[in-house]
């Protein structure tokens, strides 16, 4: 098996070697990633500026794959399109530092990444990482417990081009509880932005992270993941209303 590997923390980010470590127990694995970190970027793509592309190699001289001055989605495409001489049989991206479960699974780069690749047909999966504390990540136990599912998705799902959402609960209060297979929750957070005032007195904010969704519907990718399971949610990017296409076919004729 052949996996393409990318991110949206950039191709030095720990969440990235680690599960590139593991997965080569599945297969072989090609990187191309974000030469700098490009997390909340959605489906984003450049048009205005060069794609400048570098092969980079791992501390042994071995070729560890490309890091491109893009974002997340153009990794994928200029991978599929340009770089790997083959198409993958997988297309993998992360391991994310923080969750991308939510309304976030529609700002993030990392599973816009995996969107991209299930664009082109190529079975894809999106893994991230829930933190409290930022500087204890433990990548390695995530990338183990993400390469197992990894491989019991790629087993049943390879070819089928589907799209999945993974996320692996904070390792620091213990192991994760078990898995949960859960749509994806749609509750709007509580926005917060600090307000500042830079040297020469204007007024600046930064988006303030540790959002709390407003409610909680039961049983979604949201409430598994802070109960403690990892989850995995199908997902598909038709955004089509299908229970509303027929009614607006009739009533407006179309
Ligand atoms: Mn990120």
């Amino acid at each position: 098996m052949h996996i393409l590997l990318t991110n949206d923390d950039g191709i030095y980010a720990p969440g990235l070697r680690a599960l590139q470590e593991e997965l080569r127990a599945l297969g072989r694995v090609t990187v191309v990633a974000p030469a700098t970190e490009q997390s909340a970027v959605g489906h984003s793509i450049t048009l205005l500026t060069p794609l400048i592309v570098q092969p980079i190699f791992d501390a042994d001289g071995s070729p560890l794959g490309w890091a491109v001055e893009g974002k997340p989605a153009d990794c994928v495409k200029l991978a599929l399109v340009e770089l790997l001489e083959e198409t993958p049989d997988l297309v993998v991206s992360g391991i994310n530092a923080g969750s991308n479960v939510g309304i976030n699974v529609l700002y993030s780069g990392t599973v816009a990444a995996a969107i991209e690749g299930a664009f082109f047909g190529i079975t894809s999966i999106a893994v991230s990482l829930e933190y409290r504390d930022p500087l204890h990540l433990d990548f390695q136990e995530a990338a183990r417990l993400a390469r197992d599912l990894i491989g019991q998705l790629a087993a049943k799902f390879t070819g089928s081009g589907q799209l999945f959402n993974i996320n692996i609960p904070s390792l620091d209060q213990g192991p994760p509880k078990g898995l949960r297979i859960v749509p994806q929750g749609v509750v709007r957070y509580r926005e917060q932005f600090q307000r500042r005032t830079d040297p020469r007195g204007r007024v600046y904010f930064w988006s303030m992270p540790g959002l709390v969704p407003l409610e909680s519907r039961p049983d979604t990718d949201v409430t598994a993941l802070a109960e403690g399971y990892i989850t995995v949610t199908p997902l598909h990017f038709d955004l089509t209303d299908y229970r509303r296409l027929e009614t607006l076919q009739r009533e407006l004729g179309g």
